[in-house]
Parts: structure tokens; C-alpha cells; sequence
């Protein structure tokens, strides 16, 4: 069971990775993770990323490439992964695609977690921190027993700016633009899978294994 998951910020996306991964017996591979590992590994790959990233620069194509090459070449991958945050570009789903031939591999499914953008700024815009205890809320998720005050200690809540409607808007906009070339690229592919991620955790994660045993 190769696996593919997409999904926007907000779409519950880790979620149902820690779910798959549990069910399906694969590891869970994040980018994050898989530069982690590299880099802790001491791999001339790992080196290399560390140098881009100790400059605050982005890491090029062809040694991210290289990493995931190398993760997806460990034993633990055999019986199948879950590649998380990788690809974000159509250069480097063509990169995966062809390493992964040179393996004798193919993605099987594309898993796209699907939520539409005002119920995912919904989800993003929600969260309000007290400025006293530190204590987090969620306006829909997890409300104060009072609206905008801490149940703790009586504190008048705030919003962070990272959670402020603009900077989410920002962020979930540049997030679209990168994503949907991915997805029509999949969808001519033939493998892609859309789950309507505005459901329960486990009924998302139901139409989730649907479309994959299928
Ligand atoms: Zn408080």
C-alpha cells in the first residue's frame, strides 16, 4: 500500500495519517521527519540539506529528492508508505514518480483530504489563548463556559495574530495555489482519491479505507 495524502492546513490531515499508519502497518513519512532522519544519520544528503537549512534557504530539488530516495529504500517501506508533505511540486511528483519506477514501485492511491476553504478558516480562525494562564480554546472545538472569558481565571481571551483571518487566508491561499496543480496532475494520473474531510474523524477515516481497498 503505497500512499499519497493531501490535504490543505486545517484539513485534519495528521489525523487520519496517525490513523492509516496505525491500520495499514506503514511508516508514516513526513518531510520534516525524513530531513530529521537524514540529517541525525549523518548521510552526505543529511549534510547537505543541514548547510540550506542552517542558512534559512530552502532546500534544492535534487538533494530533497535524493532524501526521500534514500527513505523510501529502507526496509520499513516494503510493504508499503505514507508520503506526507512530499510532493509539492509537478517537478518533483515527476522526480517521485520516476524513482519510484526505478524501485519497481507506483503510488496506488492519492489521498486527498477535502474541506472546503470557509470551513477550514473556520477551523484556523478559531483558537483563542488566555493571556494570564496560557489555557486554549477553540470558539467552535473547545469553548470557554463564556464567551471570550478564561473558565480558569476570568481572563478577557485573545487571538493570536497567526490566527487572525488575513494570515490565514495568506497562508490557506498560497497553500490552494500550490496544491491544485498537484491534484489535477493525479486525477489525469487516474490514482487520485477525494474523502470529504467536513465529516467526523472516523467516518473521514472510513471513506478513507473505502477508497483504498477499493
Ligand atoms: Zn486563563
Amino acid at each position: 500500500m503505497n500512499l499519497l495524502l493531501m490535504g490543505l492546513p486545517g484539513a485534519g490531515k495528521g489525523t487520519q495519517a496517525e490513523k492509516i499508519v496505525e491500520k495499514y502497518n506503514i511508516p508514516h513519512i513526513s518531510t520534516g521527519d525524513m530531513f530529521r532522519l537524514a540529517i541525525n544519520e549523518g548521510t552526505e544528503l543529511g549534510k547537505k540539506a543541514k548547510e540550506f537549512m542552517d542558512q534559512g534557504a530552502l532546500v534544492p530539488d535534487d538533494v530533497t529528492i535524493g532524501i526521500v530516495d534514500e527513505r523510501l529504500r529502507k526496509n520499513d517501506c516494503e510493504n508499503g508508505f505514507l508520503l506526507d508533505g512530499f510532493p509539492r511540486t509537478i517537478a518533483q511528483a515527476e522526480a517521485l514518480q520516476s524513482l519510484l519506477t526505478n524501485m519497481n514501485k507506483a503510488i496506488d492511491h492519492v489521498v486527498h483530504v477535502d474541506v472546503p476553504e470557509e470551513k477550514l478558516m473556520e477551523r484556523l480562525t478559531g483558537r483563542r489563548i488566555c493571556p494570564t494562564c496560557g489555557a486554549t480554546y477553540h470558539v467552535l472545538f473547545n469553548p470557554p463556559k463564556q464567551a471570550g472569558v478564561c473558565d480558569k481565571d476570568g481572563s478577557t481571551l485573545i487571538q493570536r495574530d497567526d490566527d487572525k483571518a488575513e494570515t490565514v487566508k495568506n497562508r490557506l491561499d498560497v497553500s490552494i495555489n500550490q496544491t491544485m496543480p498537484l491534484l489535477d496532475y493525479y486525477q489525469d494520473k487516474g490514482n487520485l482519491v477525494t474523502v470529504n474531510g467536513d465529516q467526523e474523524i472516523d467516518k473521514v477515516f472510513q471513506d478513507i479505507q473505502v477508497a483504498i481497498e477499493n
